[in-house]
């Protein structure tokens, strides 16, 4: 018999040809600074817990809480069995801290993503894309079915330039851009976007997952930083600065209360659980009221910077907790990142295709130390040297 899997063996083999061979890494403590990795006590730099919430006491009782209260399930998709209050209080509190009409909270951010920007366009519409949007916004475009045009990354001139070329053959046009982007930690041209968005009769979506609760002096994220106060679509996730899992997205209550009816990935998905749902409840409420975690994260990011600067280690340009250190050779970034890892540092090689070029990405957090970001700097230096 012919088998008919045999393919698979192939394209495993490309894959490690290429040095694109991923694998998952077993973590077995609470998130923080420090985690377990495979049994190694590591500093932790790979997070996405910018706030250090998902490791908050206050988070952890108040899944407990609702898990006694609710259960651990939702039961069903949130139209038909899985409509808790706790969903209720979650949307408003998100629509409070975004100061918009109101707000929908979703499975995943990723999944708000594929279900907003899938049912906004269609096939007379056109998508503008920042080339280097995260791959939900990508997803939701190819699902859409809309003409998906990528601008170059982070250039309002091309995006001029590509709505002068396209924009008058489609009905509706969308903008999509990540507001930080994820794998270099630069922001996205905001205000220019707006102003062409106005011009050429556009609507703007803007994915916050990396800005919410590290942006802006209540942690709204960067369109609250940068004012602008037009309607837009924000989206974002529960699941980095909020330490919790899901996404959202907060908009006009016209918006909101169309996605509930056409937005396939909420329409057909399980509502979020209640542990989920409390734990990210209590974290919008610590965003709001505790600006000293920010500040923290701010100087935390300030310090490594500077350090990185004093040590000569290329970064990418970034205005984020996300500082990319610049290696290019894709096999010399896995071997920087094995020395790390053998010194007790946790940090992820980025590699094509997630990226175009390898870079090993650094993420401080509100609760690190500064001793702990000087041996972070201090063992880079040793894996850069090592792997010469
Ligand atoms: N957008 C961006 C920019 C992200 O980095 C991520 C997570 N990697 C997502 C969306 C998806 O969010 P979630 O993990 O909640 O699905």
């Amino acid at each position: 018999m012919t088998d008919v899997y045999e393919w698979l063996d192939r394209a495993m083999q490309t894959i490690h040809q290429a040095n694109w061979y991923r694998s998952t890494k077993v973590i077995t403590s609470r998130a923080g600074s420090t985690a377990t990795v495979a049994g190694q006590e590591m500093l932790m730099f790979a997070s996405n817990n910018y706030l250090g919430l998902a490791g908050d006491r206050r988070l952890i009782d108040a899944a407990i809480e609702a898990t006694q209260k609710y259960g651990t399930g939702s039961t069903g998709s949130r139209l038909v069995s899985g409509h808790l209050d706790l969903h209720e209080e979650l949307e408003y509190s998100i629509a409070q801290l975004k100061q918009t009409e109101a707000a929908l909270v979703f499975s995943s951010g990723y999944l708000a993503n594929l279900g907003s920007i899938a049912s906004l366009v269609g096939t007379r519409d056109l998508i503008l894309s920042d080339a280097y949007n995260h791959a939900c916004l990508k997803h939701g475009a190819v699902l859409s079915e809309a003409k998906v045009v990528e601008f170059a990354h982070a250039s309002s001139d091309d995006l001029a330039a590509k709505l002068q070329q396209h924009r008058h053959q489609y009905r509706r046009c969308l903008i999509a851009t990540d507001t930080v982007f994820s794998m270099d930690g630069d922001l996205c041209p905001l205000r220019e976007i707006m102003a062409l968005a106005d011009v050429h009769d556009c609507m703007v979506l803007v994915d916050e997952a990396h800005g919410t609760g590290v942006f802006g002096a209540s942690g709204a994220g960067v369109v609250s930083a940068v004012g602008i106060d037009r309607p837009l679509i924000q989206v974002g996730t529960l699941s980095k600065a909020l330490g919790s899992l899901g996404g959202y997205v907060a908009g006009s209550a016209k918006l909101i209360d169309f996605l509930r009816n056409r937005a396939s990935s909420w329409i057909y998905t399980t509502g979020l659980s209640p542990a989920d749902t409390a734990a990210a409840v209590a974290a919008v409420s610590i965003v709001q009221s505790e600006p000293q975690r920010r500040d923290r994260l701010w100087q935390n990011v300030e310090n490594l910077r500077q350090a990185l600067a004093l040590s000569s280690i290329d970064t990418f340009p970034t205005a984020s907790p996300i500082v990319a250190v610049k290696v290019g050779d894709t096999s010399k970034t896995l071997s920087i990142v094995r020395s790390l890892q053998s010194q007790g540092i946790f940090a992820p090689a980025i590699r094509p295709p997630t990226v175009p070029t390898a870079r090993i990405r650094l993420t401080p957090i509100a609760t690190h130390t500064d001793a702990q970001i000087q041996t972070l700097v201090t063992c880079l230096k040793n894996a850069i040297l090592d792997c010469k």
